[in-house]
């Protein structure tokens, strides 16, 4: 089936209107009638070939909500109509011991919503910037939100669990103090999540014009990171800090908040590598740099019933589908609060 879709044919033009091939619906899958995709900085990443590797056309998205269509004959627990969801995966091997475990982020045959090898035309995947997609029902979570929240939901599906997940796993919770680094679409969810879990919550940003707004979203402070007074007075200090920024910057200044054995999480992939951290920062006081890359199937649904118990969704601004080259270049300038999410139907 031919679908209406929004893509880039290389990675210096904008993104056009074109048509896409669906597969037909197989046994186990799920045919989405798409309302609603988010717009991650990583899809602006990878239109734009910043990263290596991508397949032209391009048609990102992974931020994906709308309803069942269709159904396979081997599909349990769905029926058309169903409010439905698919981030970042839409297939895995499905037997290693990360897929066992519930991890398929971390298995070495995830297939990425957009830009992964499939038998499906063009041969990679096509992402959620169109109106309809085919997936394995293994990869389809379900959404308890109220339907009138669907277009605030979306960007749960990676902004969600891609700061969900590192805050569980590095135990966010009562009595731990956790900074969240740039407040774009990862990071003004992960002071939501950071605060809903009862953590004691520190935003930092390099726009002194978001403060106010970090405070309003579950920040119990704020710190503008290009002051190295506001930096020190929060030394060694630091449970856990999920670090979001898009771009190189020194990591040592975050490092230095950190308390003995505190972790300094990347999830932020910048185009370019980090200047190296200084040794001596992480082996005084035990301290971890890690990295985190969204979440399994599992932990995305417990992530999305989370947010359904605590009435959290994102702050969005819905766009049509013609705004979309002009939402990337107001992400780069960090113009948007804090999310872009496209109402399909203008495609
Ligand atoms: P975003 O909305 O553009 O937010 C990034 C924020 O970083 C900005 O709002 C800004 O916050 C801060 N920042 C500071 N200096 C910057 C600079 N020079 N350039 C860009 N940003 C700067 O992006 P996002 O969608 O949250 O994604 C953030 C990063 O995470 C991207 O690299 C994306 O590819 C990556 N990502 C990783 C995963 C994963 O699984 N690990 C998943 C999704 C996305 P302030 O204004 O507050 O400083
Ligand atoms: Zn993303």
């Amino acid at each position: 089936m031919q679908v209406k879709a929004y893509g880039a044919q290389s990675g210096d033009h904008p993104l056009e209107p074109m048509r896409i091939q669906r597969r037909d619906v197989g046994a186990h899958d799920v045919r989405i009638d798409i309302a609603y995709c988010g717009i991650c900085h990583s899809d602006l990443h990878q239109a734009r070939g910043e990263w290596p590797g991508t397949h032209y056309p391009c048609v990102p998205g992974h931020e994906i909500v709308g309803k069942v269509a269709a159904v396979g004959a081997h599909v349990s627990g769905l029926r058309p109509g169903d409010l439905v969801g698919v981030g970042c995966i839409v297939d895995s091997c499905q037997h290693c011991v990360d897929c066992e475990a519930g991890l398929e982020n971390y298995c070495d045959g995830m297939i990425g919503t957009y830009n992964f090898p499939t038998a499906d035309a063009p041969g990679w995947t096509l992402g959620g910037y169109s109106q309809q997609l085919v997936v394995h029902q293994r990869y389809v979570l379900r959404i308890r939100h109220p339907e009138p929240q669907l277009a605030a939901v979306a960007p749960l599906l990676c902004a969600g669990i891609t700061t969900y997940s590192p805050l569980r796993h590095w135990n966010a919770g009562p009595g731990k103090k956790v900074g969240i680094v740039g407040i774009g679409g990862l990071g003004h969810m992960g002071i939501k999540l950071a605060h809903a879990m009862g953590a004691h919550v520190v935003a930092f940003t390099t726009s002194e014009g978001k403060r106010e707004a970090a405070r309003a979203l579950g920040a119990d402070a704020t710190v503008l990171s290009s002051d190295p007074a506001q930096m020190a007075a929060h030394a060694g200090s630091f449970d856990l800090i999920v670090n979001t920024v898009a771009a190189p910057h020194d990591l040592d200044a975050f490092l230095a908040l950190l308390k003995r054995d505190g972790a300094l999480t990347l999830v932020g992939a910048p185009a370019t590598a980090h200047p190296s951290p200084n040794v001596f920062n992480l082996i005084m006081k035990r301290r971890t740099l890690a990295g985190s890359m969204i979440g399994g199937i599992l932990e995305t649904q417990e992530m999305l019933d989370f947010c359904a118990e605590h009435n959290i969704v994102s702050d969005i601004e819905l766009i049509a589908a013609d705004q979309i080259n002009n939402a990337f270049e107001r992400m780069l300038k960090g113009d948007v609060k804090y999310r872009f999410v496209i109402d399909t139907t203008t495609l």
